[in-house]
């Protein structure tokens, strides 16, 4: 039996996935701030096109439901369209339920991928360092072209698209008291910091010590939202409740900080998860109200700036979309003034997506790289040398577009960024 929601949070409420998708009047307010609609100008590619697509599903109007598998699966889930709306539709919300009504999904790649990421982390690691070992060797390099030729070209995209395999797991090199006594803030470790970039929390970790006091490192597991995005609804309510109790266990009230976007948006999205009248609902508000995103902590931290006279490189912000549009965070551009001066620099369209959104990249490399060409565009436009964001998602695919298309610039974490620029004026301010 396929696994559906069944009904929706939105800004009119409780709704049904139905009475949701149905609320769209057609008025194709949203249909500019759309990146695929922009990209391929096509009505099936758009929120408005989406909504219909999803409410004559659910009227069984559709005689051929894999016929709705391309539109829904090219929805980037970035949420522009629901910011734009009046009615505030939650069209990514209605599309993953549409994708979850179709058949095939969810596919045998993504049970396996979020059965061992919700259930046997241990196993997972393991098989991530075996990964990691082979990617060392250079062997997946020798057999891209073997993938394409397979028809596995995504498989061998995404191989290229993960940097230097860290040797250690984050939560391996962390030197956190677990769940101890009661701690000044918590930090959740997410598997983008966690397996990927380990680096990112090892900066977000140093400067919350710096500016908050000591903390404690939460034993959580992934948050969930790859199983909420691939069908996996059980899985996806399993981790919740399994975060929601490890952060009850920990003492104090603490805030619960994340350095990716992504999964803060998510974390903060687990009322959704549990029907009204379950327990776990009121459980799971307690622990979204604690949840806080690195953008929110940063400006409150007295962190130095960038020491003027070294003439810091040009930097410009991306926004993650699951920040700007999932969390209503606005940039942290008075953080970035006060630290780069004037080398902080506007970027157009910072708020469009740049087509990461998780394996969306590999599953449609064509159209990922039409959204990501207009992105690198504008940084190059902008003359920076160094783009900042949040998200580890953004992260990979902006260091992709960079490295093919403006190889001038890279890409940082928030974090890192302001963990490196106060060292440096920490350390000049010092004569170290
Ligand atoms: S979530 Fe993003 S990609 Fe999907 S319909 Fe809305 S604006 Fe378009
Ligand atoms: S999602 Fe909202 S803005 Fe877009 S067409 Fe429907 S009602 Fe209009």
């Amino acid at each position: 039996m396929k696994e559906t929601l069944g009904s929706l949070r939105s800004a009119l409420g409780e709704q049904s996935s139905y009475d949701a998708a149905s609320q769209c009047s057609r008025c194709g307010y949203c249909l500019e701030d759309c990146p695929t609609y922009l990209a391929t100008g096509q009505e099936s590619f758009s929120g408005r096109g989406r909504n219909q697509i999803v409410r004559m599903l659910l009227e069984g109007k559709i005689s051929k439901p894999e016929d709705a598998e391309e539109a829904l699966s090219t929805c980037l889930l970035c949420g522009a369209c629901t910011a734009a709306c009046y009615a505030r539709i939650p069209t990514a919300d209605i599309v993953l339920e549409g994708r979850r009504m179709l058949p095939g999904n969810p596919s045998l790649p993504a049970v396996i991928l979020t059965k061992l990421l919700a259930r046997h982390p241990a196993l997972f690691r393991k098989l991530l360092k075996i990964a990691y070992a082979l990617k060392r060797s250079g062997l997946p390099r020798l057999l891209r072209p073997l993938l394409g030729l397979l028809g596995l070209g995504a498989l061998a995209e995404a191989e290229s698209a993960v940097p230097e395999p860290p040797r250690n797991f984050l939560r391996e090199t962390l030197a956190l008291p677990p769940d101890a006594g009661k701690p000044g803030w918590i930090y959740f470790a997410a598997c983008g910091p966690d397996y990927l970039f380990p680096e990112i929390g090892l900066a977000t970790v140093s400067l919350l010590d710096r500016g908050k006091g000591p903390g404690a490192f939460l034993r959580n597991g992934c948050c969930g939202l790859f199983s909420y995005n691939y069908g996996r609804i059980e899985d996806a309510r399993f981790l919740a409740r399994r975060n929601i109790e490890a952060l009850e266990r920990s003492g104090g009230e603490a805030n619960l900080v994340v350095d990716c976007s992504s999964c803060a948006s998510f974390l903060k999205s687990y009322p959704g998860l549990f029907p009204p009248d379950s327990p776990w609902r009121s459980r799971a508000e307690r622990f979204q109200s604690r949840v806080r995103d690195i953008l929110e902590i940063l400006p409150d931290l007295e962190l130095s700036g960038e020491d003027a006279a070294r003439k810091p490189a040009p930097i410009v912000y991306h926004e993650s979309c699951r920040a700007r549009n999932g969390e209503g965070l606005a940039p942290p551009s008075a953080l970035l003034r006060r630290m780069a001066g004037e080398s902080f620099r506007g970027l157009p369209e910072s708020d469009v997506c740049c087509g990461g959104a998780g394996l969306f990249a590999f599953r449609h490399p064509d159209l990922s790289d039409a959204i990501l060409r207009r992105k690198i565009a504008h940084i190059a436009e902008s003359g920076a040398e160094i783009v900042l964001t949040s998200s580890t998602s953004c992260l990979v695919q902006l260091a992709r577009g960079l490295s093919k298309y403006y190889p001038q610039a890279r890409v940082m974490h928030l974090s890192i960024y302001a963990a490196e620029a106060s060292a440096r004026t920490h350390g000049s301010q010092t004569g170290s």
